[in-house]
């Protein structure tokens, strides 16, 4: 495959050395000891230092399902259905156009994420939109000759900051659940990319290790769903960049053979 400059950058900026094919550098090995650590804080702080934070009982909505866009954006802004709405700076709804045919789903926002109120613009952000620039997409909403084959919209599991980044829980992504699935339908993908432990949890509903669910296609809301790192973990852990390449490729193949 010949690549042109631009895409040879942001491999390059991935890790991957362009003058090898993605089978080349691909390890078939499972490293499921490392996935256990796919989150983005997974390496943070120990659980006796993360506070807890009592959970507020207000009520999410029950009409989520038949929300249009700019209500649930709403319901999400005043959502107090968790204990997470008391540290929120703002909430983080999601970006991108909405007709995008590309989703990216990751976990929840962190400490820029909050301050900004915008999915993925740490670091691991950077990274994804790297990613996604190999491929040809862009988060963008808004740009000259832009089509939705080419537009990603990102969204998280949660749409409230963890404290100090711990790990979403069950009670916390069970409440948010509802509101990523009103995206989705409303967004109707043509493909979603589940980044990360919790995304792949919450989509599947599995809890099979990353390894074991990367390579297939696997399906949410009848949505095409293909499983792969999450950004955070590629940054700690660069070798696997390699197996995301991989996987964004066959998420493109994916695209290529469903467009019509
Ligand atoms: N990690 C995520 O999963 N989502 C963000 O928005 C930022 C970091």
């Amino acid at each position: 495959m010949v690549w042109d400059e631009r895409q040879a950058a942001m491999l390059a900026e991935m890790g991957i050395r362009v003058w090898q094919s993605p089978a080349a550098v691909a390890s078939p090995v499972i490293d499921a000891k490392a996935e256990a650590a796919d989150s983005p804080v997974a390496a943070a702080s120990p659980a006796s230092v993360v506070p807890r934070v009592a959970v507020a009982r207000g009520a999410r909505p029950g009409d989520v399902e038949s929300m249009d866009w700019p209500t649930l954006r709403a319901t999400v802004a005043g959502c107090t259905a968790c204990g997470l709405c008391r540290g929120r700076t703002n909430t983080v709804f999601g970006v991108g156009h909405t007709q995008a045919h590309w989703m990216v789903v990751g976990e929840a926002p962190g400490e820029q994420e909050d301050r900004q109120g915008e999915p993925f613009v740490g670091k691991a952000g950077q990274l994804l939109d790297h990613m996604l620039q190999a491929v040809g997409l862009t988060r963008q909403a808004e740009g000259e000759g832009l089509q939705p084959a080419q537009q990603v919209y990102i969204a998280n599991v949660l749409k409230c900051r963890p404290p100090m980044n711990r790990n979403p829980q069950p009670e916390e992504v069970a409440q948010c659940e509802p509101y990523l699935a009103r995206q989705v339908a409303l967004l109707q993908p043509r493909l979603i990319l589940a980044m990360g432990r919790f995304a792949v949890q919450s989509l599947l509903q599995t809890g099979e290790p990353i390894g074991r669910l990367r390579g297939r296609i696997h399906q949410y809301q009848g949505v095409p769903a293909i499983v792969t790192y999450h950004p955070a973990y590629l940054l700690r852990n660069p070798a696997d960049k390699a197996k995301a390449w991989d996987d964004l490729c066959l998420a493109r193949e994916v695209m290529r053979n469903a467009s019509p």
